[in-house]
C-alpha cells in the first residue's frame, strides 16, 4: 500500500509541502495564488529558472557557448525576459516566436532561427532583424533564403541542420534526429551541399547545427551526435570549408516523477560536448528549453466533481486537456499533488477533465489521498510545453500565468484570455 507524500520537499523540482501542509513553488503557498488569479492557473518559479540556467553555465563553462533558450518550451514574453536578464539568447521557430524573443529584449545577434517550413515572411523578418543565423534544413529553404536575402540585398547566415541519425533513447514521438524524421538533411549529403551552395549567392555558411530530440535521460545518444557533428565539420574543414561555429541544440531531459531521481546532470552532457567539441576550437550554441523552464512550473486546477463508475474513482477537474496537453499528446507523465497535504492512505484515482474527448484523462489509477469536491491539486513540471500548447478547445479561456519574482512576489504575466475575448474577435468580423 503506498503512503501519502510525506512533508517537506517533493524528490524533484522546486515543490515543498511546508509546516502547515501547504504546497509551496520555491517556498510560496500556492492556494492563495488560486485564490487571486484564480483556477486554472500556471505558476512559474523565476528562482528555479535562474538556478537551471546558472547550472548550465557552470556546468558547461570550458566551453562557454552561447546558450538560446528555446522559446517553444515557454513562450511568455515575461518568461523570455526573465531568462534572457541571465545573458542567455533565444532559439525561435516562428516569426512569432522571433517577436516574442524581440519584444522580452533579446538582441538579434543572440538569436538564431529554427524550424522546419519557415515562410518567405518570415525568413525575410529573421534578414531585416539581423539575427545571428537561419538552421536551415532542405536545399528548398536554402534557396528561398538565398531570394529572400536577394530581394533585401543581403546575405543570409546559415547554418545546417544536420540529422545525424541517432537513436536518441526517449519518447518516440519527440525524437527529431533519426531516419524518417522530418528534421534536419541526411549526415552524408551535407558535404555536397555544401558545394552546390556554392551557387546562391546570397547565403553564407557558417555553422552545422543538430537537435536530435528532447528530454533525453542518456548521454550516450548526445555524445554519438557530438562525435558525428565532429567528425563532419573536420572533413569540411579538409576540403576548405571553415565554420564559425557550432549549434548542438537542446534536448536535456529533467525529472518529471520522483523516481527520475535529480534526472540527468547537464556536467555529463557538458563532458560529452568537450571531449568531442573543445578540440576544434569552435564557439558553441546550446539551445535548451525544458531544461530550464521545465520544473519551474506548476498548473493548478481544482476538484469539480468526484464520481464512482465501474470501479473507477473519478476525480473531474476544471482543467482539461485544452490547459495541460502533454498527457492526450504523448501519453506524458505529471506528477500530481494536492495543494493541501492530506496523510490518508493513498487510493487509486482517475484524474479527468471537463473536454468532451476521451483522450481527456490526466492519469489513470494514480495513487492519491481521497479529495473532496472543491479540493485544489497542482500538476508538477509544468513549466514547459504546457502553457503554450493550451487552446480553446470546448470554448474554454486560456489559463492565466503567474511569475514569481526571487524574492517571491507573485506577477500576472498573462491573465486568462477569455471565451468572450475570442468571440469579441469574432464578432467583429462583421
Ligand atoms: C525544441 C527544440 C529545442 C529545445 O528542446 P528541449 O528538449 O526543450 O531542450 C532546441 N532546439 C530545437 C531546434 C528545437 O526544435
Amino acid at each position: 500500500m503506498s503512503k501519502a507524500a510525506p512533508l517537506g520537499p517533493v524528490p524533484f523540482g522546486p515543490v515543498s509541502y511546508d509546516a502547515t501542509g501547504a504546497l509551496c513553488l520555491s517556498s510560496t503557498p500556492l492556494a492563495p495564488l488560486a485564490a487571486q488569479f484564480g483556477s486554472p492557473l500556471y505558476v512559474y518559479s523565476g528562482a528555479h529558472i535562474s538556478a537551471q540556467i546558472e547550472r548550465l553555465q557552470s556546468a558547461f563553462a570550458a566551453l562557454n557557448p552561447l546558450i538560446c533558450y528555446a522559446v517553444k518550451a515557454n513562450m511568455n514574453t515575461h518568461v523570455i525576459r526573465h531568462v534572457a536578464s541571465h545573458g542567455v539568447g533565444a532559439d525561435v521557430v516562428s516569426v512569432g516566436e522571433l517577436r516574442r524573443a524581440l519584444a522580452a529584449g533579446v538582441s538579434p545577434e543572440k538569436i538564431v532561427f529554427a524550424g522546419v517550413a519557415k515562410q518567405p515572411a518570415e525568413l525575410e523578418a529573421g534578414l531585416e532583424t539581423g539575427i545571428l543565423q537561419f538552421n536551415v534544413e532542405s536545399w528548398s529553404e536554402l534557396e528561398a533564403l538565398n531570394a529572400a536575402a536577394a530581394r533585401m540585398g543581403t546575405i543570409a547566415p546559415v547554418a545546417l541542420r544536420v540529422n545525424p541519425d541517432v537513436d536518441a533513447q526517449t519518447l518516440a514521438k519527440i525524437t527529431t534526429g533519426s531516419r524518417g524524421n522530418k528534421f534536419g538533411l541526411p549526415f552524408d549529403d551535407i558535404p555536397s551541399l555544401v558545394q552546390q551552395m556554392q551557387t546562391l549567392p546570397h547565403v553564407r555558411l557558417e555553422a552545422l547545427a543538430m537537435h536530435i530530440g528532447s528530454q533525453l535521460f542518456k548521454m550516450q545518444p548526445f555524445s554519438d551526435a557530438y562525435k558525428r557533428l565532429a567528425d563532419l565539420t573536420r572533413h569540411l574543414s579538409s576540403v576548405g570549408t571553415t565554420l564559425q561555429r557550432l549549434d548542438i541544440g537542446g534536448g536535456l531531459g529533467i525529472p518529471y516523477a520522483p523516481e527520475d531521481g535529480d534526472g540527468p546532470d547537464p556536467v555529463d552532457l557538458a563532458a560529452a560536448a568537450t571531449e568531442h567539441l573543445a578540440p576544434l576550437g569552435l564557439p558553441t550554441i546550446v539551445e535548451p528549453g525544458r531544461f530550464i523552464v521545465g520544473n519551474a512550473g506548476v498548473m493548478i486546477a481544482d476538484v469539480v466533481y468526484t464520481k464512482e463508475s465501474y470501479d473507477h474513482h473519478f476525480l473531474l477537474l476544471n482543467a482539461g486537456m485544452n490547459d495541460l496537453m502533454r498527457p492526450a499528446l504523448y501519453e506524458a507523465y505529471h506528477h500530481i499533488l494536492p495543494l493541501q497535504h492530506s496523510s490518508a492512505a493513498p487510493i487509486p484515482q482517475e484524474l479527468a477533465g471537463p473536454i468532451c474527448e476521451s483522450t481527456d484523462v490526466f492519469a489513470k489509477q494514480r495513487p492519491l489521498p481521497p479529495l473532496e469536491e472543491g479540493a485544489q491539486v497542482a500538476f508538477l513540471t509544468a513549466g514547459a510545453y504546457c502553457a503554450v500548447l493550451a487552446n480553446h478547445y470546448n470554448g474554454r479561456a486560456l489559463p492565466a500565468e503567474v511569475l514569481l519574482s526571487a524574492t517571491g512576489e507573485a506577477k500576472l504575466i498573462r491573465p486568462a484570455v477569455s471565451d468572450a475575448d475570442m468571440i469579441a474577435l469574432e464578432q467583429a468580423q462583421a
